[in-house]
């Protein structure tokens, strides 16, 4: 079966998916996106992901530009690839407008939604799933949020890009940029937490993507007692932790194993935040 895209309210084939050379979104990265996974055919904490899409449609300009049927176009996507498990895309660009880089207010957005396998607890044999992150501090800073607002998910992500090309030659997989000042901010595609004489500790909102994972770990260590501090960290703090580990809407929690060669890894408050999101899964996605 090929796989099928939902473009602009259809259903296609992978082959007939495709989007206008005029479109925005490839002229100049003038998009808003979404990273999901969908657990037993439904999608994990949905609201949180429309709302930040929406939220950065507004940054943007082009509030309004979500449908109202989005829910039922990712549902209708995951049905026709007949996928449970899967992780989920979804981008909403400014849409094809003639002109040159002034956008036009009205806008008729391009909607692609595009959803692929991806088991529960990750894909055997990828090393993404089977060990912990290998991560590198990198020269390239976090674009700041004077620059481009740190809180919108745009199709801009020149500045990860960047930030992993500088790994290669290294045995590193993520990137850990530092903000304007030298503090830590996040990984290229990840917020990163450390645990500190028994206080959890994540960099504070303002040079962040503030990821819907590292909410939800807030939260579930709010709800099992870890104490939490957000504020500003260095990244020897990091490198000193007891523990760290990476959060995203793919990894989940992905335990952070050397920071510029230095070992750190999971340990039992990383196991137990684990527990907690994956019981947040099952009663949110298995249950009822
Ligand atoms: N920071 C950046 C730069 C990201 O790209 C991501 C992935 N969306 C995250 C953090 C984590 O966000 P989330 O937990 O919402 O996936």
């Amino acid at each position: 079966m090929s796989r099928q895209y939902h473009v602009d309210g259809e259903l296609v084939d992978r082959a007939d998916a495709t989007v206008h050379v005029e479109d925005r979104g490839f002229r100049y990265g003038d998009a808003a996106f979404e990273t999901c996974r969908a657990y037993g055919g439904r999608v994990f904490l949905w609201d949180r992901h429309r709302d930040r899409l929406a939220a950065t449609c507004e940054t943007l300009g082009m509030a309004g530009a979500v449908p109202h049927d989005l829910r039922e176009r990712v549902d209708a996507t995951l049905v026709a690839n007949d996928l449970r498990e899967a992780y989920v895309r979804v981008s909403v660009t400014r849409g094809v407008q003639p002109g040159k880089l002034t956008p036009e207010r009205d806008v008729d957005p391009t909607v692609v939604v595009y959803a692929e396998s991806l088991p529960r607890g990750g894909t055997a044999g990828d090393p993404i799933w089977d060990g912990p992150a290998t991560v590198r501090s990198v020269g390239t800073r976090r674009i700041p949020d004077d620059a481009l607002p740190v809180d919108a998910k745009t199709h801009n992500y020149l500045n990860g890009i960047l930030a992993r090309i500088e790994l290669r030659g290294s045995d590193a997989d993520e990137s850990l940029m530092c903000d304007s000042d030298g503090y830590v901010a996040e990984g290229a595609t990840s917020n990163v937490f450390f645990l500190d004489a028994g206080t959890l500790k994540t960099p504070e909102r303002g040079t962040i993507l503030p990821g819907i994972t590292r909410e939800a770990v807030l939260e579930a260590a709010e709800r099992i007692g870890v104490p939490v501090e957000t504020g500003r960290y260095t990244v020897d703090d990091v490198a000193n932790a007891a523990e760290a580990f990476l959060t995203n809407t793919t990894w989940e929690l992905r335990p952070l194993g050397r920071l510029d060669g230095t070992a750190i890894g999971g340990g039992p408050v990383t196991a137990r935040l684990r527990a907690a999101y994956d019981e947040l899964v099952d009663r949110r996605c298995y249950t009822g």
